[in-house]
């Protein structure tokens, strides 16, 4: 029989990966009365610089993956790109993991996450985009010509947009698949979108679940610029919200998932709702749980991982997010520190910086909530901090 019982504080955890994610997480372990063991590569990764230990190898190392199975009673991870192997090591050791590498692989491959998609969409309703997978030659001259104008998509390793391309044809999707060093892809159809949100659903061992407040996101070259909550196009919509809410659920259901789950879907300019990709950790999207809910969406992925009771939920107020990328260090080709006494001269605004060494253009450094008596109140804060730090409108 599995141990039900919770792990409590001061025990060590471990999380694999120390990104903003890892280090948010961290953050909350640590005030929860926990110690953190991070694994990173990187010797100046965020969370390296805040956890009580930073192994400092890769996610595959044999010696810091056993000194992190004799520390920690539990293990988490911060992106679905960790070996599902990694994972699996810890439970095969009796380590309580979460989420388990069975649904961290489904997630890190789109193949197999459009897949268990559509299986869900039998019970679910809301069903992936139209694509079709390419891994030869031979698929490519079997497209289905509806899925033209499309998206190609590499099955493994794509984020903010990066590994995907736009493609109008069958000749530019040659060119593209060529480009992708002919790798494993998905080739989605390019959906007419009204606009986007995501769900944020939490699972505790037991099957206890509970979902946030859906966010609306906006998205810049790929990358999430803002995220609104609550939703103002679902707030016409409360029949939507809860279908979404519902197959978020049952997604986490069928895969046996423990932790912070979020969920994307597009909703369309005909009304439908497509469901795009999963994310099997805290997400971006759900930063602004960090000052707007009672509990943020990184100390529920600590109390899923430890057995404890699941947080409320609650948003107390309508909040913005606006994230925060390295382009905003750059002055033409001076490299400026950001006027954050000028964002933080709005008192609703909450600063998160990530304690990144070197911003790069497109690098997410931090970003800020702006709380709101209404949600117009969070919005127009948003705008004003955004012009703040000269981030086009
Ligand atoms: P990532 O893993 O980089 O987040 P996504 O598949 O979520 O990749 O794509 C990033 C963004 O690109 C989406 O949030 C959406 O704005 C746009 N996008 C992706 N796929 C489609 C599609 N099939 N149709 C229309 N827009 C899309
Ligand atoms: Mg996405």
């Amino acid at each position: 029989m599995t141990n039900r019982s919770p792990i409590l504080p001061p025990a060590w955890l471990g999380i694999l990966g120390g990104g903003q994610l890892g280090r948010m997480f961290i953050h909350e372990a640590q005030s929860l009365g926990y110690k953190v063991c991070v694994l990173d590569p990187d010797p100046l990764s965020p969370g390296g610089a805040v956890a009580e230990k930073h192994l400092c190898a890769d996610y595959g190392d044999e010696k810091a993956l056993s000194e992190m199975a004799n520390l920690c009673a539990a293990v988490s991870t911060e992106f679905e790109n960790v070996p599902a192997k990694t994972l699996d090591y810890f439970q095969d050791k009796g380590i309580f993991v979460a989420p388990m590498g069975q649904c961290v692989s489904i997630a890190q491959d789109r193949v197999l996450e459009k897949e268990f998609l559509q299986q869900c969409a039998l019970s679910s309703g809301i069903g992936p985009v139209p694509y079709c997978v390419i891994q030869s030659q031979d698929d490519l001259s079997i497209v289905p010509s509806q899925l033209f104008p499309g998206i190609l998509k590499t099955a493994r390793m794509g984020y903010d947009g990066k590994g995907q391309t736009n493609v109008a044809n069958a000749n530019e999707l040659a060119l593209a698949w060529q480009e992708f060093s002919r790798d494993v892809c998905v080739f989605e159809k390019k959906m007419p979108l009204a606009f986007e949100v995501s769900a944020l659903v939490v699972r505790a061992h037991d099957g206890e679940s509970t979902a946030y407040p859906i966010a609306e996101n906006v998205h810049r070259n790929g990358i999430l610029h803002t995220s609104t909550v609550p939703s103002p196009s679902l707030a016409k919509h409360p029949e939507l919200s809860k279908k979404i809410i519902a197959a978020s659920f049952e997604i986490a259901k069928k895969m046996g998932y423990v932790g912070v789950l979020c969920v994307e879907y597009f909703v369309l300019t005909d009304g439908s709702v497509v469901v795009n990709e999963i994310a099997p950790r805290p997400h971006n999207s759900g930063h602004y749980t960090m000052d707007a809910c009672v509990t943020s969406q990184f100390e529920q992925q600590v109390r899923a991982m430890v057995r404890l009771p699941l947080g409320d939920v609650t948003l107390m107020e309508p909040v913005a997010m606006l994230n925060i990328l390295g382009d905003v260090w750059f002055d033409q080709n001076q490299v400026i520190e950001p006027a954050w006494h000028h964002v933080l001269a709005h008192p609703s605004a909450k600063l998160h910086l990530y304690g990144k060494a070197t911003p790069k253009i497109g690098r997410k450094m931090g970003h800020i909530n702006c709380l709101g008596k209404g949600i117009q109140e969070a919005k127009d804060a948003c705008t004003a901090v955004a012009h703040d730090l000269g981030i086009a409108p």
